[in-house]
Order: structure tokens, then sequence, then C-alpha cells
């Protein structure tokens, strides 16, 4: 069964129209890579699925209907952010920015730090003194301490070093494969993302394009939709 279906999904930011129909699904366990170049509407795409953009057409997660929900109720049905930029507060240490957004479930310090040993080494530092890549990894421990459905991330290791990269993909596998976690990715890596993801979704100005089994990608496809 699906957890998240779009159905010709438009949204706006105020008199501009940045999607024009989108329509993609996740089911439990799977993990989507939401692909294209610059502008053609990914981050748009998880806005509206977080209901932080105005949208039209369907979207509906867990068997809800997300349209009529506002962004901080969504977020509690199981959707779990990872936003670009990732922003922790930054005067807060690591350890009580994971407890921040803590909500029962199977993530808790305990097996975020195990996941990111580094946030262990790092659990008494403020936020703001970590590493560009650290900071991901926190963002990311703290999108699954709120025991999401559907961990969502935007540009999963844009602008980090190249070790840390690696360790993020790492994780990524490890929650795949371990957790069986829905998984929404956004990233610029063909080869990493190729590593863990089943399906892909091709966006191109604002609407989905293409949408098949991730090593169905040829490169005609490739050079087609995200060459530069
Ligand atoms: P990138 O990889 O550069 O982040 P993207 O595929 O995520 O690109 P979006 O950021 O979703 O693309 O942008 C889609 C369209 O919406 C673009 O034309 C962009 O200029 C426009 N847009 C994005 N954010 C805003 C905003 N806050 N106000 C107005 N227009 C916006």
């Amino acid at each position: 069964m699906s957890l998240l279906t779009l159905e010709s999904v438009t949204a706006h930011y105020g008199p501009a129209q940045a999607l024009f129909g989108v329509s993609l699904s996740i089911g439990e366990g799977e993990v989507v890579a939401l692909m294209g170049r610059n502008g053609m509407g990914k981050t748009t795409t998880v806005r509206a699925i977080c209901r932080m953009v105005e949208t039209g057409g369907g979207l509906t997660f867990a068997g809800q209907d997300l349209t009529r929900l506002p962004s901080h109720k969504a977020a509690r049905l199981g959707l779990g952010l990872v936003p670009e930029g990732r922003r922790c507060f930054a005067p807060l240490t690591v350890a009580e920015n994971l407890s921040a957004t803590a909500r029962p479930g199977h993530w808790d310090r305990t097996r975020v730090e195990a996941l990111f040993p580094r946030l262990a080494e790092r659990r008494d530092q403020t936020a703001g003194t970590l590493s560009g890549g650290e900071q991901q990894m926190l963002a990311i421990g703290r999108a699954l301490m709120t025991n999401p459905r559907l961990l969502i991330l935007d540009e999963a290791t844009e602008g980090l070093a190249p070790l840390i990269r690696a360790e993020i993909w790492t994780a990524l596998a490890e929650l795949k494969a371990q957790t069986g976690l829905a998984i929404l990715v956004i990233d610029k890596s063909i080869s990493e993302l190729g590593n863990v993801a089943d399906r892909a979704v091709l966006l191109e100005r604002g609407a989905d394009v293409w949408t098949g089994a991730f090593d169905a990608l040829e490169p005609a496809l490739i050079e087609r939709y995200l060459g530069v």
C-alpha cells in the first residue's frame, strides 16, 4: 500500500506558480530519489508534502488527506523532514537538539548515536560548533527522533566534505536495510543515490516527467533531464 501519494499537485508562491502537476507515490519501506535540475521544483515538492506552501491537487499520507492539515499536524502524522540548509539550534548542545524533537518510538538518542558515532563524541558540544557534515548528521538525527514513517532529505549531502558524505550515505543504506524506513531523498550524486534508491522520479519545470526503477535510468534520460 502507498504511504504517500501526490496526485497532480500544483503549488504557488504568491502569484508565481512553481508546481504544475506532480504525481508520485512512495510505498512502505521504499526509497525514492526526487531528481531534476536546479529550479525544477524538488524543494517545492518537499514543501508541498510538508504543508509549507500553498497547493492544489491531492496529497495523502498514511491514509489521511494532507491538504486539510497545517504543517505541524502533518509532521505529527510521521513526516520527518531534514530541510535544505540543515537548521539545528546553534546554541543548544547536540544532546539537547536531539531531545527537543523526541517522540516515543524505536528511535531514541542511543540509537541515533549508534547510527552516527560522531554525534556521541560531540554530545555536549553546541550545534553551532559542529562542521557542516556533523550538522547534517544532527539534522537527520533530529528527524529520526520524531520517529517518522517517512524520512525526507532535501539535499542529503550538498556542500559536504567527501569523507562525511560517505558516512551519510552509509547511514542511509543502514536505515534502509535495518529499519525499512521509507525515504524520499534529493541529492545531486546519481551514483550515490543509485546505491540506496529503489525508484526515481524526474522533475522538469514543476512536473514529473519520468518515474521508474532507479536502475532503468538510462544515460539518455540523465542527459535530457539532469545534464547541465
Ligand atoms: P534547487 O536544486 O535549486 O533547490 P529545486 O528543484 O529544489 O531547485 P525549487 O526550489 O522547488 O527547485 O524551485 C522551483 C521554482 O519555484 C523555481 O522557479 C524557483 O525560482 C521558484 N521558487 C522557489 N522558492 C520560491 C519562493 N520562496 N518564492 C518564489 N518563488 C520560489
